[in-house]
């Protein structure tokens, strides 16, 4: 993974830092880097059987359709940092539910990309008024039987993800 390529100067101190690419030590100052895939947080929102997908504006994987959420801020509970990304990206004021399962995925291409692990979560519309916004072009409510085609997902757990949601409609 990419997370220390092109680091070659500790951050801090600006010392020529040791170490591999699962971690980076300072001789001078002492401080210590580990590459970590970076936590992420995503909503499956389910109304009237329908689920709500977000059409990415921003490179990787411009154009694709993603569930909506995004990366955990320093420190930030889960599921608060899915109610603050929902509400930028959707208008929408969500009440989070059930733990669906943790995701592991890469973001990005080429020797910089990053590994990033999904944390994904029902979620229910509390209020709010749908508005595409933030890192999203289009919103759309999604019925199982018209869901996107493989290859219209965004990164390599939605397809999958998505196939297991919609076999399990009733
Ligand atoms: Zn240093």
């Amino acid at each position: 993974m990419g997370v220390f390529v092109g680091w070659k100067y500790c951050p801090r101190c600006s010392a020529e830092l040791q170490g591999d690419t699962a971690s980076k030590k300072c001789p001078s100052c002492g401080s210590a880097y580990y590459a970590h895939s970076a936590p992420a947080v995503s909503a499956l929102v389910v109304e009237d059987g329908r689920v709500l997908l977000a059409r990415r504006a921003f490179e990787p994987d411009a154009g694709l359709w993603d569930t909506p959420g995004g990366f955990l801020e320093e420190g930030e509970e889960p599921q608060e940092g899915l109610r603050r990304e929902l509400k930028e990206e959707t208008g929408f004021e969500i009440e989070p539910g059930r733990f669906l399962g943790t995701y592991l995925d890469t973001y990005g291409e080429g020797p910089t990309v990053a590994s990033v692990l999904n944390l994904v979560y029902e979620a229910a519309v509390v209020s709010g008024e749908m508005h595409a916004a933030d890192d999203v072009s289009e919103l759309r409510w999604f019925a199982a039987d018209e869901l996107p085609a493989d290859d219209e997902y965004a990164f390599r757990w939605l397809a999958p993800f998505m196939h297991g949601w919609a076999d399990k409609r009733p």
